[in-house]
């Protein structure tokens, strides 16, 4: 619990300075992109138009930052609603396809009878596409993407091994690469928001970080298990949704498994 404070107040203040600093960068940018879009179109020269297109690229990965800044600065209650989990990941497929790129193979194993679980769906999206990424950066030359969803009931004597973890029952969502891994420095520090050891432009060292704060904001755990050179697999453990609240789960009685 100790731990989770420190980190929650952390965020908070680390939040409250970024955001507004974030906010008015965001203006800037959009004054550079505005004059060069005006600048390209008054320029024919090939060097020079390349020179205005990098500049745009660089613009449009600074507003990502600043995307990403807001979206860890933003102070928004969460909005918990009933999620039928692998329907969640089956709608955002298309989209995590794209990102992970040709070279990853990437699959997705869902147990048949899913319970429900009942947290926010934007956060949550965002924390799978921020987990998905990472995989990704771990495995610059290809490999094997995993993405596990079942049913889990974690019990005391797990709980006495985390020691913060509560017994429940909760819905698991694990993401499997076979990347480069972490080391345990790398681990202990990687949930730390701004901790990252990717170069400059690549990692904002946020991804962990709001991922932990919004699973352990909706009552859920996060665990990373990793080996270097064998790769890493991240654990959400979301909370399953009350009885009272939730639909009848997903018909499937037989777990499927399908490459994408
Ligand atoms: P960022 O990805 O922007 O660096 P994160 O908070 O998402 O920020 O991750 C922090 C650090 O944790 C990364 O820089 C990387 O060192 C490590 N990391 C996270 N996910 C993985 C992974 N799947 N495999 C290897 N290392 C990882």
């Amino acid at each position: 619990l100790q731990s989770t404070l420190v980190h929650a107040q952390k965020v908070k203040n680390i939040g409250n300075l970024t955001g507004g600093v974030a906010h008015d960068f965001n203006n800037i940018l959009a004054v550079i992109s505005g004059n060069l879009e005006l600048l390209e179109e008054r320029i024919s020269e090939p060097l020079a138009r390349g020179y205005v297109q990098t500049s745009f690229r660089a613009v449009k990965h600074g507003a990502e930052l600043t995307h990403q800044l807001l979206a860890f600065a933003r102070k928004q209650p969460l909005q918990p609603e009933v999620l039928d989990p692998s329907r969640l990941i089956r709608d955002s497929l298309s989209l995590l396809r794209t990102s992970v790129g040709e070279s990853v193979d990437l699959e997705v194993v869902t147990d048949g009878g899913l319970w429900r679980t009942e947290v926010d769906k934007t956060q949550l999206e965002a924390a799978i596409m921020n987990l998905v990424i990472n995989a990704r950066d771990a495995m610059p030359n290809g490999g094997k993407l995993t993405i596990e969803v079942g049913n889990t009931r974690l019990d005391r004597d797990y709980s006495q091994l985390h020691y913060e973890v509560q017994p429940g029952q909760y819905v698991c969502i694990a993401i499997t690469d076979s990347g480069c891994g972490m080391s345990a420095m790398t681990i202990s520090q990687a949930m730390e928001p701004f901790f990252t050891t990717k170069d400059v432009g690549k990692g904002t060292g946020l991804g962990l970080s709001m991922a932990y704060g919004f699973v352990k904001q909706s009552g859920g755990h996060l665990k990373i298990y990793s080996e270097i050179a064998r790769g890493t697999t991240v654990k959400l453990y979301l909370p399953r949704a009350k009885a009272s609240q939730e639909a009848p789960p997903s018909p499937l009685t037989a777990p499927i498994a399908t490459r994408f």
